[in-house]
C-alpha cells in the first residue's frame, strides 16, 4: 500500500492550482488525471477580465482576487520556466452607440479599469468599426496552454501524477482512511470540473453546467499583445500570428462536441469585423463546471470531512482557482476558514442527503 496525504482527482486549472499549493506547504500528495483534451482548461481562452458585462461591472473581489492570481502564475512560471501570465489590454468595440454612452457614464462615475482610446483610425488597418473604441486595462491572459502541460510533466518526473480514468468503484472511504486502488490517504480532493455533476459525493450541488465552443485561427499581421471584443472576443493564444476566438453559452446541449452553428455564426462575425485573412485550424467545445449563484464549492463534505471539492469555477476559473486553491490548503493546514460565499458547507442541509452505496 502505498501511502500519501492527499490524493487530488483532476488536474485542470483547479487540480493544478490545488496540487501547487500542497507541494508549496510540503504535503504528500497525489493527482490522478485523464488527460483528455475537450476541458474547459485545455478550451479556455486563459483571459482574466476586470470588468464583466454589457454594463461593464467589475467582477466578484477584483481587488483581491487578480492580485492573487498574477503573483501566483508568476511564481508558478519561474518554478517551471515558462510563460504563465502576461498583463494585456482588452480593445472593446462598441457594436453601437448606446453602448458607448454607457461606457462613458460609467468612466465619469469613476469606475475603476477603463478608459476611452481616443485615436479614431488605430485599429482600422486590421478591423471594421463604426462606434469608436473603450480600452479595459490592465486584463490578463493565462496561458493554460503552457502552464498544465508544464505543471503535468513536473508531476509525472517527480511520480506524483497517474495518469488514468479515476473510478469510483474502487474507492473506500473510511471514518479516519481513504483507499483508492493501492494508495491509502487521509483525505481525497475532486477537481473534476464538470463531471462532478454526476460524483456521488457532490451530485446533489447545484451545477449549472453550461457548454462553450471556441475557433483557434492564424491571422497572419494581427498584433497578439491585445485581446479584441466586439460581440466575441479574440485573443492571442500561444503563438505569434495565432488567436483564439469565442464563445457561445448554451445551457441546452446533448453532448460536447463542437457545433456546425458556431462556427459558421463565427466566420460571419469575423468576415464583417476582420479586414485581413483568417484560417480557422481548429474548432473546440468543453463544458463549463458553471454553478447556480455563480460562486465555487470549496471544502469539504458534511458528512465525509475527508472528502473535499474544488469545483464551481464556471466561467471564471483562472481568477478563482489560485486564490480558493490556495484557501483549501490553508483549511487543511491551519485549520483557516473558507470564505462562506464559497465554502461548500453552505449546502450542508442538501449535502446530508448524499447517499453513497
Ligand atoms: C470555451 C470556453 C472558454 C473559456 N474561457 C475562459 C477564460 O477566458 N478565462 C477563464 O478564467 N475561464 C474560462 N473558461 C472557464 C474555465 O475554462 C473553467 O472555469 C475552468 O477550466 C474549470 O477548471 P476545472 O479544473 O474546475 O475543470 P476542468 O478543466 O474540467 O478540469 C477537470 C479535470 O479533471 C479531469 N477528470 C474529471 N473526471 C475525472 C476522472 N473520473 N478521472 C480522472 N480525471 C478526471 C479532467 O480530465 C480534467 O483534466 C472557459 C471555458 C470554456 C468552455
Amino acid at each position: 500500500m502505498n501511502k500519501t496525504k492527499v490524493i487530488v482527482v483532476g488536474q485542470g486549472i483547479a487540480g493544478t492550482m490545488l496540487s501547487w499549493f500542497l507541494y508549496k506547504e510540503g504535503i504528500d500528495f497525489v493527482v490522478i488525471d485523464d488527460n483528455i483534451s475537450n476541458t474547459p482548461s485545455r478550451t479556455a481562452a486563459g483571459i482574466i477580465n476586470p470588468v464583466t458585462g454589457r454594463r461593464v461591472v467589475t467582477v466578484w473581489m477584483d481587488d483581491i482576487l487578480l492580485p492573487f492570481a498574477e503573483r501566483t502564475y508568476k511564481t508558478m512560471a519561474d518554478f517551471l520556466n515558462i510563460t504563465a501570465i502576461s498583463s494585456t489590454s482588452i480593445i472593446d468595440f462598441f457594436p453601437n452607440p448606446f453602448m458607448k454612452e454607457s461606457f462613458l457614464k460609467k468612466i465619469s462615475q469613476g469606475a475603476p479599469y477603463i478608459s476611452i482610446i481616443d485615436e479614431k483610425n488605430y485599429f482600422s488597418e486590421y478591423f471594421q468599426y463604426e462606434f469608436g473604441v473603450g480600452k479595459i486595462a490592465p486584463a490578463y491572459i493565462v496561458h493554460l496552454q503552457n502552464l498544465l502541460p508544464a505543471w503535468r510533466q513536473f508531476l509525472l518526473k517527480n511520480n506524483l501524477l497517474i495518469s488514468s480514468s479515476f473510478k469510483f468503484s474502487e474507492l473506500k472511504v473510511d471514518k479516519n482512511q481513504i483507499n483508492y486502488q493501492n494508495i491509502a490517504a487521509e483525505k481525497i480532493i475532486f477537481c473534476d470540473g464538470s463531471p462532478g455533476n454526476h460524483n456521488p459525493f457532490f451530485s446533489l450541488l447545484p451545477f449549472a453546467l453550461n457548454k462553450g465552443e471556441a475557433l483557434i485561427l492564424d491571422i497572419p499581421g494581427l498584433p497578439s499583445d491585445m485581446v479584441y471584443k466586439k460581440s466575441m472576443t479574440l485573443a492571442p493564444f500561444g503563438k505569434e500570428g495565432v488567436f483564439w476566438v469565442g464563445t457561445n453559452y448554451l445551457w441546452d446541449f446533448d453532448d460536447d462536441m463542437p457545433t456546425e452553428s458556431f462556427r459558421k455564426h463565427t466566420e460571419e462575425v469575423l468576415k464583417s469585423w476582420l479586414k485581413i485573412p483568417f484560417r480557422i485550424v481548429e474548432h473546440k467545445a468543453a463544458i463549463r463546471p458553471a454553478t447556480v449563484e455563480r460562486r465555487p464549492f470549496v471544502g469539504f463534505h458534511p458528512l465525509y470531512p475527508h472528502v473535499g471539492i474544488l469545483n464551481g469555477l464556471g466561467t471564471k476559473g483562472c481568477s478563482l482557482a489560485p486564490y480558493f486553491a490556495a484557501q483549501l490548503v490553508a483549511h487543511i493546514t491551519q485549520n483557516a476558514p473558507i470564505l462562506p460565499e464559497a465554502d461548500v458547507n453552505r449546502f450542508a442541509r442538501i449535502l446530508s442527503r448524499t447517499e453513497i452505496s
